[in-house]
């Protein structure tokens, strides 16, 4: 089999994977060297499902030992089997980056023979490129569950990147879908990781020339719809890894039917790509916005809401928390605020140290009016002329695509729920279910708040003591995925 024969098998066998971004790694490109990487990451670009192309993202082997019911590339799959050698690897790698197709590589691979063979393959394919090809672009590459730590530790020195994938969200789940896989081949390799990065981050102080280890951090990856997790098991999972790991990201891949298996769904089932949006926003309110995952989630509402943001869905449950007064309220609570951002909320905190700020100047700030006016005042008033129901609030709240499934008549709405059940999203939540005081609510934003809006008032006061400190890692183990969502749920601080 030629090489091109292998790169159309082994490139289409890695394109489930999606954890591939780039940034955080940053080198200059050497005398005589090829290439660089910045820490701002280098351009990506995306495929029409969204999934992020600009790396060569390859398979040293879509060979494996293992038998993961979810993979395409499983033993038990009746496919294409290809492999390549290390010097093939490297070689089209640097073909590639000459040509200016790629700037990196994400470098994956089945289970050839077993993790360490598999490992060591891989090292040498790295070690072409960086030593003997001089390459210093980007390099991804999957650190495979259960690989001897000395090969870890010498694969980390030639990546910027690592990352395990966790794949599915449950001990229960990876028993059922994964049988040769375990909760401490997957979670060992990333304690390993995080802790030779601690260490390395100590070398580079006491010694110039110290090497770097993975350099850009270690990440995994979350299968979305293959099970029944709910998403706050997911998430909840998420904030344990990012505590306990210090993960710098975790990426969620809808589950897309590859294999006819009784425990998955359907091959006919559509990819749930709007459940992993909703997971990549809860997300990034989790890292920049301080929001906490039981706060987002919990066992009464346990999955996302597909009409409303979770930042949005929060603001509704929490309406008593507003409005807070845009001159006074504490930077943590204006995060929390719809249409705030977090440059738009450091803008203002900026601003209000020499100006009172109005609703026009909020505007030239970034803050998205259309949503944040239901949940701000300024000098301690509402927007003058606002009309509060429910109604327009939740039209304010959606955005252009969430409106046009939204759209009335009801019977149009009718047809969104029946193809969100189809497509196997949570049921969504009726209309009233959106508001706590029901539908015909009348009740206005911040009632519940003594003396209602009032600048910086006990709404935003009882609010920034809702926002625990996000704790700093302890010491310690939680030894098992289910663990670690449990302790996330539950809200105790002794993630690792
Ligand atoms: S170990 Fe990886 S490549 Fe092998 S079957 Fe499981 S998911 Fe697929």
């Amino acid at each position: 089999m030629d090489v091109m024969e292998k790169l159309e098998i082994l490139t289409a066998s890695a394109k489930y994977d999606v954890a591939c971004t780039s940034s955080g790694s940053s080198r200059k490109g050497s005398a005589g060297g090829m290439g660089n990487t910045t820490s701002m990451g280098i351009c990506h670009s995306f495929a029409a499902d969204g999934r992020c192309i600009s790396l060569l993202k390859v398979l040293m082997t879509n060979r494996c030992v293992f038998d993961c019911a979810y993979c395409v590339n499983r033993r038990s799959n009746h496919t294409r089997r290809a492999t390549f050698t290390p010097e093939e690897i490297a070689d089209v790698t640097m073909q590639f980056y000459r040509r200016n197709y790629i700037e990196g590589l994400f470098l994956s691979s089945g289970i050839l023979r077993n993790p360490d063979y598999t490992t060591e393959q891989m090292i040498a394919a790295l070690e072409l490129l960086r030593h003997v090809h001089r390459f210093g672009g980007y390099i991804h590459v999957k650190a495979i569950p259960g690989t001897d730590e000395r090969l870890l530790s010498r694969l980390g020195l030639l990546a910027d990147r690592m990352s395990v994938n966790i794949e599915l969200p449950s001990q229960a789940s990876l028993g059922r879908l994964a049988p040769d896989k375990s909760k401490d081949s997957i979670l060992k390799p990333m304690g390993l990781i995080q802790a030779r990065i601690r260490e390395n981050r100590h070398d580079l102080v006491r010694y110039n020339h110290a090497p770097r280890y993975a350099p850009a951090g270690q990440s995994t990856q979350i299968i979305v719809g293959a099970t029944p997790d709910t998403d706050q098991r997911i998430l909840a999972l998420t904030e344990g890894l990012y505590r306990k790991y210090g993960l710098k990201r975790v990426f969620y891949s809808a589950y897309t039917p590859v294999v006819e298996h009784s425990l998955l769904p359907a091959l006919d089932t559509k990819p749930p790509l709007l459940r992993e949006h909703r997971l990549y926003q809860a997300d990034w309110l989790l890292r920049f916005y301080g929001f906490r995952a039981g706060e987002l989630l919990d066992e009464s509402a346990p999955n996302f809401n597909p009409l409303l943001d979770p930042k949005c869905s929060w603001a509704l449950r929490n309406r008593a928390l507003f409005p807070v007064e845009a001159n006074t309220a504490p930077y943590e609570m204006l995060l929390r605020v719809p249409g705030i951002g977090v440059r738009s909320a450091q803008r203002i905190v900026k601003a209000r140290r020499a100006v009172s700020l109005d609703f026009a100047a909020l505007k030239k700030l970034g803050v998205v009016l259309k949503r944040a006016q239901f949940f701000l005042t300024c000098r301690g008033r509402m927007l003058e002329g606002l009309k509060v129901s429910d109604h327009t609030l939740l039209r304010s709240l959606m955005s252009g695509q969430e409106l046009a499934a939204f759209r009335e008549p009801q019977a149009e709405q009718l047809s969104f729920f029946s193809e969100a059940e189809a497509a196997g999203l949570p049921e969504p939540a009726a209309p009233a279910d959106l508001f706590p005081g029901g539908p015909n609510s009348s009740r206005p934003l911040g009632e519940a708040a003594a003396g209602g809006p009032a600048a910086g008032g006990p709404a935003a006061a009882r609010a920034e003591s809702a926002y625990p400190p996000i704790p700093e890692a302890a010491s310690g183990t939680a030894d098992s995925i289910d663990a670690l969502a449990q302790e996330a749920s539950s809200g105790r601080t002794a993630y690792v």
